[in-house]
């Protein structure tokens, strides 16, 4: 059978320990031994479902870590008190002084600053490239290289990464591909189509409420053992632990992700395509005139649409600025930044999330000045929402 990542979530099964149907938050930082032997062997990581302190792990982080296991298809996952605590230590568990990172130069401002100006103090260089040319990657890959870097679609241009091809890359030169799946979680499954490790912020549409920062690692038991290794595991060691009370949160609003990401999907690409028809410079992976459309199709799990995120270019910020404020005052979003909310929310990525990004270098990947960003909310009647949009554009000169 084709694999499903919303069916994998809910083939799982926990119960409470009273016969709860959610499973009991464990509220501790430490735990007991019956004997000091057990203690030891845990130490040494040879006692199996034996939890020892919590920023280590603890039963509701592991609960939910394996339901993004199961959604990602990867033997197991570990989740990180952000999605920045999920992707440093990642990067810094397979690099060190001397390494070379090829990286995607359309990322999230974050990891991009991390990259550019926080890892080459530790030695490690990163080359920023056009993802969606495979020629060029292989190209910046040097005999120091040992991570492929890229997110499955882009923020916040939306450009698509091909991962099976870069996946044939990584293999070809030994590299681990990893790949942050934030704005894709259901819609693309980077790990069955080749990559090593998958990231989430699950702050974004996981989450889907935005009420907390969260991250995760999806990988191999080894890789996710290597993580947490006492002695020189990076997750272990930088220490950004998710809370057991917030993890329980989180896996309770994982529930409904299929559901939203199909009501996200749905009204993104109404309005995206609405957009384009009234000759709006508008970006969409489900629209046609998207260059990877194809691309984007050939990796998808197909009920789940093209997600929830779309751009318009309004050409000034100025323009983009009086847009955003009218819409904001006619309650048809926030003016905000992240995404996944059952809201809205709309930003100018130039000036806010990719304001680390210098700006000739902005201007080179394409990320003009007057780029709206769009989160497309759970709008129950999207065709009213395009119409009120519509009226806030004719208003600020914009259609
Ligand atoms: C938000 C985001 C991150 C960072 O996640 P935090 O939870 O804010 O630390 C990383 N990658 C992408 C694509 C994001 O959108």
């Amino acid at each position: 059978m084709k694999f499903n990542p919303a069916d994998r979530i809910q083939d799982l099964q926990y119960f409470g320990e009273f016969g709860g149907v959610n499973p009991s938050i464990s509220d501790s930082s430490t735990y007991t031994f019956l004997s000091a032997k057990t203690m030891f062997d845990t130490f040494e990581g040879n006692a199996d479902g034996c939890y020892l302190y919590s920023r280590h792990s603890s039963p509701s982080n592991l609960y939910l870590g394996e339901a993004l296991a199961a959604m990602e298809g990867t033997e197991t996952a570990n989740v990180a008190a952000s999605g920045m605590g999920a992707i440093t230590p990642v990067l810094l568990q397979l690099c060190g002084a001397g390494d070379h990172i090829v990286s995607s130069r359309t990322i999230y401002g974050g990891t991009y600053a991390f990259l550019k100006n926080f890892t080459p103090k530790l030695g490690i260089e990163t080359n920023f490239v056009d993802i969606t040319k495979l020629a060029i990657v292989e190209k910046a890959i040097t005999k120091n290289t040992k991570v492929l870097y890229c997110e499955s679609v882009s923020n916040p241009l939306l450009e698509v990464a091909d991962i099976k091809g870069l996946s044939a890359l990584a293999k070809k030169y030994n590299l681990k591909l990893v790949v942050d799946n934030t704005f894709s979680p259901l819609s693309i499954s980077p790990a069955k189509l080749g990559a090593d490790v998958v990231c989430h912020s699950l702050t974004k549409f996981i989450n889907g409420s935005s009420d907390t920062v969260g991250g995760v690692v999806c990988g191999t038991q080894e890789f996710i053992n290597d993580l947490r290794n006492v002695n020189d595991g990076a997750s272990m060691l930088l220490g950004s632990t998710m809370d057991s009370l917030r993890a329980a949160s989180v896996l309770k609003n994982m529930r409904t992700l299929h559901i939203r990401m199909k009501q996200h999907s749905y009204n993104a690409n109404y309005l995206a395509d609405k957009f384009e028809k009234d000759g709006l410079k508008t970006v969409y992976p489900g629209l046609a005139s998207h260059p990877s459309h194809k691309l984007f199709k050939s990796m998808m799990n197909k009920e789940y649409g093209f997600g929830g995120m779309l751009t318009i270019d309004v050409g000034s910020l100025e323009k983009a600025n009086e847009l955003m404020e009218l819409m904001q005052h006619n309650n048809l979003g926030y003016l905000a930044v992240s995404l996944g909310f059952y809201k809205t929310l709309f930003s100018a990525p130039g000036s806010s999330t990719s304001s680390e990004i210098p700006e000739d270098e902005q201007k080179e990947m394409g990320l003009s000045d007057g780029l709206i960003r769009f989160s497309i909310g759970l709008d129950n009647n999207i065709e009213r929402t395009y119409q009120m949009m519509k009226t806030c554009m004719k208003q600020v000169g914009v259609l």
